[in-house]
């Protein structure tokens, strides 16, 4: 077992539950303190502790690190894509300085690692749209994006400036079953398999056509974790790195589905989120993560589609 302690911030959101459950079988329930501002969740009671935090009180953020002896800290807290264009101030306001309190803690209290997300979200209109590269023209049109993209660049700041071992992954569209998603563009490609599996019909607010790139819960785990247990030399990248592992469009998630349920059928009205999804890249290029810590994903559109319904 590892001496790390480790704190996840939005645990209970749908990466931190399934990354507080991963963290837990690696180094032990009590060396991962889960916290969220939410109740704690179902599948993590019983599992180790559990804090309520408001990670924008960066006193009680830092009182809390300093009482349980944090050595990591993985910031998951986060006003997502979509419920950002609601409010962007909030998602402004809330995606910095949650990010600033995490950085300045962990320079201070000289943490040994701290894990940030960013999102495909960065790549805006002008950014090439097909396998989309590691360094290119980043112009993001949200506020999701701009938060991430300058969130980006302080991570590589406090390293360049503090030492702070800080890394990243520019996660795709997230597909899972144990959490509900919170609030992103690329939500229809899980509540497609909820409606189909009820209703056999779903309504995609996306257009047919639209496609993005996306990854399966498990895969997005084991890269974290790869990440954050590769040696300081492998890492090249301090801003965030790109993370692929499929591409596909609402008509083919939607056929692979149909193949396991055949009376499933699916129409089309897109609403705000096409903008977004529309200023996004179609897929990714992560040659970058594959050489210098040798990443490789494990699920294509078949085997995700086929895991997510016998887990359903
Ligand atoms: P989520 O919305 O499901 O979870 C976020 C959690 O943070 C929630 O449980 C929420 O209660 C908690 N939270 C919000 N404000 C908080 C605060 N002030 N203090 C403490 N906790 C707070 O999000 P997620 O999908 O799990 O995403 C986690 C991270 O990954 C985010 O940074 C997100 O931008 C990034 N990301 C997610 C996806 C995806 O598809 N899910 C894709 C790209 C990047």
């Amino acid at each position: 077992m590892k001496k790390d302690k480790i704190l996840i911030i939005g645990a209970c959101g749908q990466i931190g539950v399934e990354l507080t459950l991963a963290l837990r079988k690696i180094y032990g329930g009590a060396n991962v303190v889960a916290s969220d501002l939410r109740e704690e969740h179902e599948l993590l009671k019983g599992t180790g502790p559990y804090v309520s935090l408001d990670v924008m009180n960066k006193e009680m953020l830092h009182v809390l690190v300093i009482r349980h002896n944090i050595t990591q800290v993985y910031l998951l807290a986060a006003i997502l894509s979509a419920t950002g264009e609601k409010n962007p101030l909030l998602a402004w306001h809330i995606n910095m300085q949650s990010l600033l309190n995490v950085l300045d803690i962990a320079k201070e209290e000289n943490l040994d690692k701290v894990y940030w997300p960013s999102s495909i979200a960065v790549f805006g209109p002008n950014s090439p749209k097909e396998n989309t590269p590691q360094h290119t023209t980043i112009e993001p049109a949200t506020v999701y994006g701009i938060s991430k993209f300058a969130g980006e660049r302080w991570c590589e700041y406090y390293h360049r400036h503090y030492g702070v071992d800080v890394r990243s992954l520019r996660y795709p569209g997230l597909i899972s079953y144990k959490s509900a998603p919170g609030g992103g563009t690329t939500d229809y490609a899980i509540e497609i398999f909820h409606d189909a599996l009820e209703h056999k019909q779903y309504t995609c607010f996306l257009s047919e056509n639209t496609y993005l790139p996306m990854m399966y819960m498990p895969d997005a785990i084991r890269a974290t974790i790869e990440l954050m247990e590769a040696d300081q030399q492998q890492i090249s990248v301090r801003s965030s790195y790109n993370l692929g592992a499929m591409s596909f469009s609402p008509s083919e998630i939607g056929n692979e589905i149909k193949k396991h349920v055949p009376a499933f059928v699916m129409d089309y009205a897109p609403d705000y989120r096409q903008q977004i999804a529309d200023s996004w890249p179609k897929s990714i290029d992560d040659s970058q993560a594959r050489a210098d810590w040798g990443w490789k994903p494990e699920y294509d559109l078949p085997k995700m589609v086929k895991d997510m319904l016998e887990h359903l």
